[in-house]
């Protein structure tokens, strides 16, 4: 089976083909515009993916060294995200679809953020039912129980913002330019993270909140730059790590309670934060410390890319769970709706 995958759900205009679960090819386009603006410009994303769609698939197609009459199927991100993005994605893969006279396959971006674990890889290994997700993205801050490949409840999820945004968020506060996850995970692996200390928000259940994190680190910049102008600069590592210790911790007291209350030890984690080190690290350690299992993805699957549509469309299309014509992007679509 030859899947071609196609997202667009936010900055990223992504093409992959898949052979069954392997990967032939995983094209991502990373639009550079949005830096300029301190975040992504919803009407600017669309018309970049306008202009990177055809080139990004065309690319992928032959770096598989796959024609596109080989194709079996065509899955595309139907949302969550942004919808001028979405639609260009969705209207490419419907049209080459009708044009091939191949099944349509539609994928939930989360679903596929947790899905990238069953991607074959060397170098990773698929985790065994039932598990629990841990998506961290841009968006999105849940924790996910998964029963089966398309039998998944969220049993937590952010109330505010998600930890994507807490770090990008702390570092333009930081005067670190958009987005500035990686560069904080980069600051923080020089830093000392016991130097400074925030407060933990108090979230009943396996909720997350972390808005007032943000606020916490504002006002504590602001009093340190009053007493001396150059705080951040002279001490941009250990601010940075220290920031990065607490996302940490809030994430891992959650973990620790849904590892309690549901008796599932599994972990795998998903979405672009999953690229940080910090996180990686302190799962790492929770095999040894918990007894846990845990499954972290390469970082190619880890931000947004098509391969991991494409292994949803590849899933799916096993079970022939294809979509009509006249389907249409969500831009808010939860798992499982
Ligand atoms: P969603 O998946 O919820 O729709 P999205 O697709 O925009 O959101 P992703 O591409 O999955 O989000 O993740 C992007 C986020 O990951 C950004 O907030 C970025 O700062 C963050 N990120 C990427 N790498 C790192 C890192 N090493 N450390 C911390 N954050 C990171
Ligand atoms: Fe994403």
């Amino acid at each position: 089976i030859f899947i071609l995958a196609i997202e667009s759900s936010c900055d990223d205009t992504s093409a992959a083909v898949l052979c069954n679960k392997k990967k032939l090819s995983n094209v991502v386009a990373t639009q550079k515009i949005h830096e300029e603006y301190g975040g992504v410009v919803p009407e600017l994303a669309s018309r970049a993916h306008q202009q990177n769609i055809v080139p990004v698939v065309h690319q992928a197609l032959s770096k598989a060294n796959i024609d596109k009459k080989q194709l079996s199927a065509i899955a595309f991100t139907r949302g969550p995200g942004l919808m001028g993005s979405l639609l260009v994605g969705t209207s490419f893969a419907k049209s080459l679809a009708i044009g091939l006279n191949i099944p349509l396959i539609e994928v939930n971006h989360m679903q596929a953020h947790i899905l990238a674990h069953f991607i074959e890889e060397e170098s990773m290994t698929a985790p065994t039912f039932p598990f629990l997700a841990l998506t961290i993205s841009g968006g999105h801050t849940q924790i996910v129980l998964v029963r089966d490949y398309f039998d998944m409840e969220i049993l937590g999820e952010t109330l505010d913002d998600a930890v994507g945004e807490a770090f990008d968020k702390s570092a333009k506060i930081l005067g670190l330019p958009y987005p500035g996850g990686p560069l904080v995970d980069k600051y923080a692996q020089l830093g000392n993270p016991k130097t400074f200390q925030f407060t933990k928000p108090r979230v009943d259940g396996l909720n997350f909140s972390f808005s007032g994190l943000k606020t916490g680190i504002l006002y504590f910049i602001q009093k340190e730059v009053k007493k001396n102008p150059d705080f951040v600069a002279e001490n941009i590592n250990d601010i940075c790590a220290s920031i990065q210790y607490t996302i940490i911790q809030i994430l891992m007291d959650k973990l620790k309670k849904a590892v309690k209350d549901t008796g599932v030890k599994r972990i795998a984690i998903g979405g672009g934060v999953s690229a940080n080190s910090g996180i990686r690290k302190a799962l790492k350690e929770a095999e040894h410390l918990h007894g846990w299992i845990t499954f972290i993805p390469k970082f190619e699957y880890c931000t947004d890319n098509a391969a991991m549509i494409g292994i949803v469309g590849y899933l799916k299309y096993k079970e022939a769970h294809f979509t009509k014509q006249d389907v249409t992007a969500k831009a808010r679509y939860v798992i499982g709706s």
